[in-house]
């Protein structure tokens, strides 16, 4: 996924997934963690569609 650089300054970050996930699951709606490309840090974001999700993750804790 490719990440604008207004974006990312604008976004919260995370230094880890376990810290931005950590967030996602007290948001009030599906929040999924990814990794900025440009800061490398984790951020969150509320559109899951067409993002790439390693099969792995799927079916997990959810
Ligand atoms: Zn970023």
């Amino acid at each position: 996924m490719r990440t604008r650089p207004g974006i990312c300054n604008r976004k919260k970050r995370f230094a880890t997934r376990d810290e931005a996930e950590q967030a996602a699951a007290c948001a009030p709606f599906t929040l999924r963690a990814y990794r900025c490309e440009l800061c490398r840090n984790f951020h969150l974001t509320s559109r899951t569609k067409g993002m790439k999700i390693p099969r792995r993750e799927l079916g997990g804790n959810a």
